[in-house]
């Protein structure tokens, strides 16, 4: 089942880097000896290409071949992994992780780089910013901004931990929830 040493490297690279070189089940993520795995297998006539590949650690491979985990579902943590990175660029998902793991009481303050490096998830509304202004001891004002998981983030990283392709496909477009 595992065809890695006829992957050509550059093909086995895009996938990795797609996959963050972590295993592509959400609740796994684990970045060890991950296996590529054909969404299409050779013996169905599918190919060593990037779309028909995705990054699995060995447990969660052998799991998938033993019919644990669906098909659906590593077709939508797929096309969430290459949608995600072809739309809105490197690592969102792990962007996305992290600011869902702030204390909503206590949000990270982020500077203005930050938020340019945010943007995209910005602008796909996943996320929200707004600024705070902190006053040092020595009585100079600055500002900075916290960033937070919108709804349609939220729903987002739900669909993604789900493998809800349906809702996952409807949340990775750019266009706004109404
Ligand atoms: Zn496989
Ligand atoms: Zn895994």
């Amino acid at each position: 089942m595992n065809q890695r040493k006829s992957i050509p490297v550059d093909v086995r690279t895009i996938v990795l880097t797609q996959a963050g070189f972590r295993c592509a089940v959400p609740t796994c993520r684990t970045i060890l000896a991950l296996d590529l795995h054909h969404i299409v297998e050779l013996s169905q006539g599918g190919r060593d290409s990037p779309d028909n590949l995705v990054a699995l650690c060995p447990t969660c491979h052998a799991l998938h071949h033993r019919g644990s985990i669906p098909i659906e579902s590593i077709r939508a943590w797929k096309l969430i992994l290459f949608s995600m990175n072809e739309v809105l660029g490197k690592r969102v998902i792990d962007d996305l992780l992290l600011l869902e793991l702030q204390p909503s009481d206590n949000l990270i303050d982020f500077s203005g780089d930050a938020l340019i490096h945010f943007g995209p998830l910005v602008a796909a509304r996943l996320i929200e910013y707004g600024t705070t202004r902190t006053t040092t001891s020595k009585g100079t004002e600055f500002e900075s901004y916290w960033l937070d998981l919108t709804t349609k983030g939220r729903s987002f990283l739900q669909a993604y931990r789900s493998g809800d392709l349906a809702s996952a496909q409807r949340l990775v477009s750019l266009s706004p929830l109404p």
